[in-house]
């Protein structure tokens, strides 16, 4: 007999069995409870839901502070647009109708049975959730009215800037309000606060370039950073700490939700602010500029039973649009499509979204280990950065479900050797993955002011060049006998860049058998770049030449975004 080890660590059978026995009481009065409240449900003529195995989104479950999420024993499962799904333990609990009535002020509810036990496991994640016991979130309400107006008068950046120079330089509000708009009515994406040394500087990100709008004096800054820090629920008098926090702009027909990020810097606190616009969002995959060969194609992909495809691209390229209108191209009722995003961004109808947390432990992995125990279809994972993700998304594209995600490469053929690095099992990947997409987001041509030229000779033989290799199959405007190009000359519309909104280019990598062949043997890119020239393939760069030939951008826009390769 093994010599006993010190009676300190080990358990004796007794208190083993106790254990287990314990574990098996725990387990039944869980099961009671749950029988519970599916009899409540029955009776009050309500759905039932199971919180331990149902995903809740954080930022949904925030709707409701935990003060009141205590009080009333509930929890905000989703939010689909305007609409909340509400888990609760007793409809008539006097305080779950308080909190319901202060909910339908702003919102619709739905209304789920959940078990005592459930709603306890969810409530214990206030504890651990970043914006704890954080209230609907700060709102900066712009009227239908003042909105226009401003809408009306900031054409350009230079009428902002005229706005904001000509304002009161101690009203904070009005300025914040001025630039809101400015930054909607230009399209801005991201709204840049900079400090300088004596001053700061606000900035806009439109169609991914940075403009400098206008300057502000130390003081109006101060007042904007304060009044920024309060919508957004961040600590005030703390000056030396990177903060998050968000605010919502209410217009009369939609809400749009700012997420706000300021860091310490030399000069005092910096501020960015993304505005999660839902409009651009809402894009098919036409929308995004994929050419109508291509779109054909990736229609059919979408539709079949199993498989991966991963889109990739570096920050800023529009993966997560792309990613976005697939999803809504097979999102129909019959049809489960679970996401799990870092963070959740834009609300999705008819999509359960989940968002990682990692520091609570619900890694990718982690997450998709629970999700999968939902029976989708359709799974999205925002990223695939480690094995173990890598593995699981593998195997459930193997096992029944269509997978789309994401890998930070330069290139489409790029995916295939970051997978195998990061442990892939190239057989299984190989029969898991059916497509591998890149793109990038170049600047339109400014519609406004686009004057015609005819091409240089230089220009067509750098497209006679590119297009080397296209099949036939892709339609090419003709340029055999020369032909006329785009370029904008630069209006107020377009802040005189000559350019206004953006076009994707893309490539497109079908994965066949010959392709499922040479994965199996984990080549190089080098190898499967030259296995693609015998394909047929389109690169990105070509889609861009021929997207300079139907004057939707220029050569400067692609060489400067793709490079030339
Ligand atoms: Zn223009």
């Amino acid at each position: 007999m093994p010599k006993p080890l010190p009676k300190k660590v080990t358990k004796t059978q007794e208190e083993k069995l106790e254990e287990r026995l314990e574990e098996k009481l725990t387990e039944v009065v869980r099961q009671q409870e749950e029988t519970r409240a599916k009899l409540l449900a029955e009776k009050s003529k309500l759905p039932y839901v199971s919180l331990t195995t149902m995903p809740v989104d954080s930022d949904a479950m925030l709707l409701i502070s935990e003060k009141d999420a205590v009080a009333g024993k509930m929890v905000v499962i989703r939010k689909v647009e305007n609409e909340l799904k509400i888990a609760v333990a007793d409809p008539n609990n006097p305080e779950t109708k308080r909190v319901l009535d202060e909910l339908d002020k702003k919102y619709t509810h739905q209304l789920f049975i959940a078990s005592n036990h459930g709603l306890q496991q969810i409530l214990e994640r206030y504890k651990t959730t970043k914006y704890k016991g954080r209230d609907i979130t700060g709102q900066i309400e712009i009227s239908e009215e003042l909105l226009l107006k401003l809408k009306e008068e900031l054409k350009s950046l230079e009428d902002i800037k005229k706005k904001v120079d000509g304002m009161p330089q101690a009203v904070a509000t009005g300025v914040l309000e001025v630039i809101v708009a400015g930054a909607m009515q230009n399209d801005a994406s991201d709204i840049h606060l900079e400090t300088k040394e004596d001053g700061a500087v606000f900035r806009f990100r439109i169609d991914g370039v940075l403009h400098d709008v206008v300057f502000l004096s130390t003081k109006t800054y101060g007042l904007i950073i304060s009044r920024l820090k309060l919508m957004s629920n961040m600590v005030l008098n703390v000056k030396d700490v990177a903060q998050d926090g968000r605010f919502t702009i209410k217009l009369s027909d939609m809400e749009i939700e700012v997420r706000v990020s300021i860091i310490p810097g030399p000069n005092g606190e910096n501020v960015v602010m993304r505005l999660l616009n839902p409009k651009s969002i809402n894009l098919s995959i036409k929308d995004l500029g994929i050419r109508n060969d291509a779109y054909e194609y990736l229609i059919k992909e979408i539709a079949k039973p199993n498989g991966m495809i991963i889109t990739t691209g570096p920050t800023g390229s529009g993966k997560t649009t792309a990613l976005y209108a697939f999803l809504k191209e097979v999102t129909n009722p019959e049809i489960k499509v679970i996401t799990l995003e870092d963070p959740v961004e834009y609300h999705l109808a008819g999509v359960t979204q989940t968002q990682v947390e990692a520091d609570r432990g619900y890694t990718f992995a982690a997450g998709l280990r629970a999700i999968l125990r939902q029976d989708p279809d359709v799974i999205l994972v925002g990223e695939i950065r480690d094995k173990e993700t890598a593995e699981i998304a593998i195997q459930s594209a193997l096992t029944g479900h269509i997978v789309f995600s994401t890998l930070h490469t330069n290139d489409a053929a790029g995916a295939i050797p970051r997978f195998i690095d990061m442990g892939a099992n190239p057989t299984t990947l190989s029969s898991a993955l059916i497509d591998i997409l890149a793109q990038r987001l170049l600047r339109r041509v400014c519609k406004f002011c686009a004057e015609d030229y005819d091409a240089t000779p230089e220009e067509l033989e750098k497209i006679k060049k590119a297009l080397e290799g296209v099949p036939a199959t892709v339609a090419i405007p003709d340029y055999s006998k020369g032909i006329k190009l785009a370029k904008g000359k630069g209006c107020p519309k377009c802040n005189n860049t000559g350019y206004k909104g953006r076009v994707g280019v893309f490539e497109i990598i079908p994965i066949n058998e010959e392709l499922e062949k040479l994965i199996a043997k984990s080549p190089s890119h080098a190898e499967i770049v030259e296995m693609l020239k015998k394909t047929g393939f389109v690169s990105m760069y070509q889609d861009g030449v021929i997207k300079i030939l139907e004057k939707k951008t220029t050569f400067e826009e692609l060489d400067d975004v793709v490079g030339q390769r």
